[in-house]
């Protein structure tokens, strides 16, 4: 069996659970936030340092990589676990995403998606049966579909025929998967129309994939239209099989995102913000930019409470100097911190889950948030089981 999932205690009260995922490449504790790898490599750290904070499982992506090296060369290499050296579990998007957002020239027929590569103009054809054989060559234990993301304007009949192809890539996905010690995840769309989402689950939820995304959220949608789209999806998705929502978001989405029933979660945010000086503090509750004048001199931590080890070393004063001396150091302590408030969050989650008190760790963690967005949610104990 290529995946193994085991839901080892609810919250009750939310529809939050504690699990674990058993891959070709060992046991993973959820929920679980995974670092993005896209180059296969988590930017500007090793995976010794990743493994340090904490990580589990990293995401490769699977455009950037079909496109440099290409995937010639990374099976020459051995595929991702040898060329970054992590031996733990590897997730890889289908690329269908990246294909949208960067490629030029693209043009969606129901074979697959033709492109230009971004890099050198190459024209590239990425079928369901190509995005399958270039995840199965980085090595990956949990491959995604390749899926037709509809722009979030398209009218209904758009997401429609968006979904229905989705669908049956995703059969031909699954077909395509030569190692059955490798996992393949279907993903759900539907936009925010609420009734296309349970159907579109129960199209697939006929079919026999390891596990099941939620796709095509945090794309330019409001955050309430989010999280009742989310609240609506993840209930009803396969208690035995992995839930992961796919590209989200802040902390404060994990949160939201797990009290939900969502397991796995991925996001470019905390590594990204970080090499802007974008940094969370308060276990994800509030942001500080590292550049602000007011750390020019202050001798203490990014967080005195962060147990990372760029807080046990360094200054806010000496960090924001690194970054306006544009010196690497800079990017890689400060993706160390920000990654290890997501790990550690996730690590508090699971620990709140397992002692039976996630609602109320979910209360304090949301008494102390300040909202920017202003999109406090209602309280979770409204939509459990019956809702
Ligand atoms: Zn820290």
């Amino acid at each position: 069996m290529a995946l193994k999932y085991t839901c080892e205690k609810e919250c009750g009260e939310t529809h939050a659970r504690l699990g674990r995922v058993q891959t070709a490449h060992g046991e993973i504790e959820t929920p679980v936030f995974m670092p993005v790898g896209t180059q296969a490599v988590v930017k500007a750290l090793t995976a010794t340092e990743v493994r340090a904070l904490g990580a589990q499982i990293i995401l490769g992506n699977t455009y950037h990589l079909a496109v440099r090296p290409g995937i010639e060369t990374v099976r020459a290499l051995g595929g991702m676990h040898a060329m970054y050296g992590w031996n733990q579990s590897i997730l890889t998007d289908s690329g269908g995403f990246q294909v949208l957002s960067l490629a030029q020239l693209r043009k969606i027929t129901e074979e697959g998606v033709k492109f230009r590569s971004h890099v050198d103009g190459s024209l590239l054809d990425l079928t369901p049966e190509y995005a399958i054989e270039i995840q199965e060559g980085i090595g990956s234990d949990i491959m995604m579909c390749l899926d037709h993301l509809p722009s979030t304007t398209a009218p209904r009949a758009e997401v429609e025929d968006a979904m229905s192809r989705t669908t049956r890539w995703a059969m031909r996905c699954l077909n395509a998967r030569t190692d059955p010690k490798k996992a393949v995840f279907a993903i759900i769309q539907g936009g925010t129309e609420l009734d296309l989402r349970t159907r579109h689950i129960n199209e697939l939820c006929q079919h026999d994939f390891d596990g099941f995304a939620v796709g095509g959220l945090s794309v330019g949608e409001s955050i309430p239209a989010m999280y009742d789209t989310l609240e609506h999806t993840a209930p009803q998705m396969p208690a035995d099989k992995p839930r992961y929502l796919m590209g989200v978001g802040r902390p404060v989405d994990l949160l939201e995102g797990v009290a939900r029933g969502i397991d796995m979660f991925d996001c470019v945010m905390p590594t990204r913000n970080a090499r802007k000086g974008g940094l969370f503090v308060d276990r994800g509750r509030r942001k500080m930019n590292i550049r602000n004048a007011a750390f020019k001199h202050d001798r203490r931590p990014i967080d005195e409470t962060c147990d990372c080890t760029t807080c046990q070393g360094y200054s806010r004063g000496y960090l924001r100097h690194l970054l306006y001396a544009n010196e690497i150091l800079a990017h890689r302590l400060l993706s160390i911190h920000n990654l290890r408030v997501y790990v550690r969050l996730m690590e508090e989650i699971r620990q709140a889950l397992r002692e039976g008190r996630f609602k109320a760790f979910y209360d304090e963690w949301k008494s102390g948030f300040t909202d920017p967005k202003n999109t406090q949610t209602r309280d979770p104990s409204r939509w459990t089981k019956s809702s």
